[in-house]
């Protein structure tokens, strides 16, 4: 079951946007080599608390971490700890700040450094395909527009799209219906309407499509080893089109 969203509470989604922003632009100043994903965990913990938030993740299903920090191969969910970011590095960086028992969920990759090419071609083709997508969330448009959106800006470029892991709906809960693919068809699957409020979040790899799941029974890595990319923000549908709830991009240079 889709739960929309009323305008008061999309401004609450938003206030948790707003730390949530703030903290991916914190966590952006401290991504560097010789830093571990555990001490980008313990900054973005202590800022969200400060805003007298709550990291969504932390104990989420047993989660460890404040946020998920996936470097290189790795797709998604990565618990942070003594990794030390490498020159030459990426880095997927997932964020979720409740606030007033509202969540808002974006995520970023970033370059570690100087990266090589293809580095730096699939995090600006994943980053694209964020941003085509957004476009797509309209009244009276359908799940499938931004699935759509998503593998074509991405194959073309010979990237992949991860098929297995999905964007969803999100609220009072980080994980909510719909489902969101990141490929297939336009114009499929439930309309959107005014008062939904979305993750999406293509992961890309510049390998193949396939992933697994690591021993610690959370970190998605690619199966061939290829490296991997994910952008996401949380988005509302209004009458006047998309509205970016998460707008870390406005905060660094990323974007
Ligand atoms: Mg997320």
């Amino acid at each position: 079951m889709i739960i929309k969203k009323t305008p008061e509470e999309i401004e609450k989604i938003a206030a948790a946007g707003e730390i949530h922003a703030r903290t991916m632009q914190l966590v952006a100043g401290k991504v560097a080599p010789g830093v571990t994903t555990a001490q980008l965990d313990e900054a973005a913990e202590r800022f969200i608390r400060s805003q007298g938030a709550e990291p969504s993740f932390k104990g989420y299903n047993g989660f460890p971490g404040s946020i998920c920090a996936s470097p290189n191969s790795m797709v998604v969910h990565g618990i942070p700890g003594s990794y030390t970011l490498a020159e030459g590095d990426i880095l997927s960086v997932d964020i979720g700040v409740t606030l007033d028992g509202w969540v808002a969920d974006a995520a970023c990759t970033f370059a570690v450094g100087e990266v090589s090419v293809e580095a730096e071609s699939l995090i600006a083709v994943t980053e694209a395909s964020l941003l085509a997508s957004v476009e797509q969330v309209q009244n009276g448009g359908r799940i499938g527009d931004i699935s759509h959106a998503v593998q074509s800006c991405v194959e073309p470029d010979g990237f992949a799209v991860v098929r297995t892991l999905v964007g969803h709906g999100v609220g009072r809960s980080m994980h909510e219906d719909p489902q969101i693919p990141n490929y297939g068809p336009a114009g499929r699957g439930p309309k959107l309407e005014t008062g939904m409020v979305l993750a999406i979040e293509p992961m890309v790899t510049a390998g193949g499509h396939a992933v697994r799941i690591a021993p610690d029974g959370w970190s998605i890595f690619t199966q061939d080893g290829s490296l991997a990319a994910h952008f996401e923000f949380t988005v509302a549908v209004t009458d006047d089109g998309p509205r970016i709830l998460t707008p870390w991009h406005q905060l660094i240079g990323n974007a």
